[in-house]
């Protein structure tokens, strides 16, 4: 009971974020101020919403580990200063830390330019069981190599496999590649924690103001944010081009870090309830194994 009117409540916070189909996807219909029919004064309720659902991912956790036949990936991607790191380190507060791997992709090493640009994301695709976490991803390669040109270039890439159509051609590969996936038994889920440019800038200022909080101001991210509206499209083109029924995107309102926490512990608890998962049925040839064992220990 308790369990469904949960299930419930998680719908009903994720599903106004989701895209599947991106088609129809517009960036500036996305408020990142939205915070659905909560409050400010709401705020504490939902941070007891938020445990309630950190505690059911645990259980959800258990299961899909025990079950081992799917794997959960989850990926991480914004602006600076959105919330990643706060939303992964609050969602995944409660999950067993052997069934959870979280990467971070950063600039690419040497090894990495020698190799094709799915390369360092799909080996560290999480196993059979376990949930993985990609803080930032191949997307990266539609965003910020996008907005860089020089980025690109270093890629070395045959020049004449670099036309005007090579983002498209990333958005196919990264749809069949996500495709493949799901097929092969990683349900994906995708979030786009979506900040404004005024938070953002609120946000850095608390970064310089804060000698706890100086250790995560980079003078580059000042820097990046000159590009803000061209990221902006980037972004937008990204949702329409890979939003998918197997891998969709959900794209969370960011300015406000109560809500953008519940609403992607919603879309993860909504998403393993999809699993249906359960722990393995005993066979009888294994009941009879317990029972013996158990003789044996009671004799
Ligand atoms: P974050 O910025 O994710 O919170 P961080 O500040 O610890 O993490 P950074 O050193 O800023 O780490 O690394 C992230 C940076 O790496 C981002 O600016 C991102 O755009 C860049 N990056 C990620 N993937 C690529 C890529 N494929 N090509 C070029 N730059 C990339
Ligand atoms: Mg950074």
């Amino acid at each position: 009971m308790q369990d469904k009117k949960l299930l419930k409540m998680a719908r009903r916070l994720s599903d106004p974020f989701r895209v599947e189909n991106g088609r129809k996807f517009r960036l500036k219909d996305a408020d990142p101020g939205d915070t659905l029919w909560l409050k400010k004064a709401d705020k504490e309720r939902a941070k007891e919403g938020l445990r309630a659902g950190v505690e059911a991912l645990a259980e959800l956790q258990d299961r899909l580990y025990a079950q081992d036949q799917w794997a959960v990936l989850l990926i991480f991607q914004a602006m600076d200063a959105a919330g990643k790191d706060g939303a992964i380190k609050h969602v995944m507060s409660g999950v067993n830390p052997q069934g959870c791997q979280v990467f971070s992709f950063k600039a690419p090493s040497a090894e990495e330019l020698d190799h094709d640009f799915l390369w360092r994301c799909l080996k560290n695709l999480p196993e059979r069981g376990r949930i993985g976490i990609f803080n930032r991803s191949y997307y990266e390669e539609t965003l910020v190599v996008r907005v860089h040109p020089e980025f690109l270039a270093r890629q070395q890439l045959p020049p004449r496999l670099v036309t005007k159509r090579i983002w498209e051609e990333r958005f196919e590969d990264i749809r069949n590649v996500e495709r493949h996936l799901f097929r092969s038994g990683v349900l994906i889920r995708k979030f786009f924690l979506h900040a404004s440019k005024k938070e953002q800038k609120k946000r850095f200022l608390e970064r310089l103001d804060d000698p706890e909080k100086n250790w995560k101001f980079s003078a580059a991210d000042v820097a990046e944010r000159a590009h803000w509206d061209e990221y902006m499209e980037a972004y937008e083109d990204m949702v329409r081009h890979t939003a998918t029924p197997e891998a969709p995107w959900f794209v969370v309102p960011a300015d406000n870090k109560w809500f953008t926490r519940m609403v992607v512990a919603a879309a993860v608890v909504e998403a393993l309830a999809s699993l249906k998962l359960h722990y393995p049925v005993v066979s009888d040839a294994k009941r009879k194994e317990l029972d013996a064992a158990r003789r044996r220990l009671e004799g």
